[in-house]
């Protein structure tokens, strides 16, 4: 790319920047990239175009979240997290599962008999490489989490099979 090219290029962006901030201040229009909710509670939509979530996420972040990818077993940072806290989606901060939840699969991932509340997962049917699964993603992001499959322990009978990449742990007391 040529000096002048790519001086053109970031002076597009930085055009393109304040633009987003005049939006802001405007009102009604969300501005992409600048209103991600930081309450982890809040399960409002968040919807982004690819672009933009390539830029948000780490490549294997993104391979798992947006393009329906599995971290290969064991290999995940959460499989064999013990530790007291909370699980956030690494797609929009929302708050999906919590440590008292979490049990010993032998799977190689982290696995979960319940989302924190029901209303922060969603999940959608999964035909692909030959298997019925039930798919479940952020109910904030759309994000893709994993599977849930019911083999799991007490007390719900589910085991929600999630990539640790799906998720941000954060260390804290227990939540309940
Ligand atoms: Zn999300």
């Amino acid at each position: 790319m040529s000096l002048s090219r790519r001086c053109f290029n970031l002076s597009f962006l930085a055009a393109a920047a304040c633009r987003s901030v005049d939006a802001i201040a405007a009102g009604p229009e969300p501005t992409p990239g600048l209103d991600l909710p930081s309450d982890p509670e809040v399960v409002v939509p968040v919807v982004k175009p690819d672009a933009e979530w390539k830029l948000l996420l780490d490549a294997d972040t993104y391979h798992v979240v947006r393009e329906k990818g599995t971290e290969r077993a064991f290999t995940g940072r959460y499989w064999n997290n013990h530790a007291k806290g909370t699980y956030v989606c690494s797609g929009c901060n929302l708050h999906l599962f919590d440590d008292p939840d979490k049990f010993e699969s032998g799977t190689g991932w982290p696995s979960f008999t319940r989302p924190t509340k029901p209303d922060r997962v969603a999940v959608n049917r999964d035909v692909t490489y030959g298997m019925v699964r039930e798919e479940v993603v952020c109910a904030r992001c759309g994000g893709h989490l994993g599977h849930v499959f019911d083999d799991g322990p007490a007390p719900t009978g589910q085991r929600y099979c999630m990539n640790s990449a799906s998720l941000v742990f954060k260390p804290g007391p227990p939540p309940r």
